[in-house]
């Protein structure tokens, strides 16, 4: 048995698929979505989502989001979201250059912009944290149930 899962960004359908299993990060904590699972609606913080599909595993980073459940289908309404092995290193690292410049020359008291920084500044580092992480070993037989550490 499996369930259907759609991760829509913004822009994009990031992933949709037939899968095993769905962990999402639930802004209460960790969440894995089985089939047939109680309908429920959750906010997702920046982390991973990680799907088991036939054995293989998925990883994507989601940089918040809203995740809603029916018992055939779980629907991921990412603020950004994109599969680890798609991330593109440089331009994340750029991302990340421009974010600490601009915070070192914001001040803390034009708080929109900066909030806006950090923000850019957490994506960043999510899409980094996440290739060095999880590049090599996207194509291995499943890690879920391995806890993530330093998120
Ligand atoms: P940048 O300043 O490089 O555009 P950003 O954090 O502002 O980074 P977002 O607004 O979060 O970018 O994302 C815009 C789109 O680009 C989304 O579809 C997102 O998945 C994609 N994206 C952003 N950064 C990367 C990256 N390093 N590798 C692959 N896709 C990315």
């Amino acid at each position: 048995m499996t369930i259907h899962c759609e991760i829509v960004s913004q822009d994009r359908i990031v992933f949709q698929g037939d899968v095993d299993i769905v962990v999402l990060p639930g802004t209460d904590g960790e969440m894995g979505i089985l089939p047939n699972h109680t309908p429920l609606l959750t906010t997702l913080n920046f982390g991973l989502i990680r799907v088991r599909q036939k054995g293989q595993e998925e990883v994507f980073t989601v940089a918040g989001g809203v995740a809603e459940v029916q018992p055939t289908i779980v629907t991921v309404l990412a603020d950004a979201a994109e599969n680890v092995a798609e991330i593109d290193v440089k331009r994340a690292e750029a991302a990340r250059e421009r974010a600490v410049k601009a915070m070192e020359e914001k001040s803390r008291d034009e708080q929109d912009s900066y909030l806006a920084i950090e923000a850019a500044l957490r994506r960043s580092n999510l899409r980094l944290d996440a290739a060095r992480r999880y590049r090599r070993s996207a194509q291995r037989p499943s890690r879920l149930g391995e806890t993530d550490k330093g998120d």
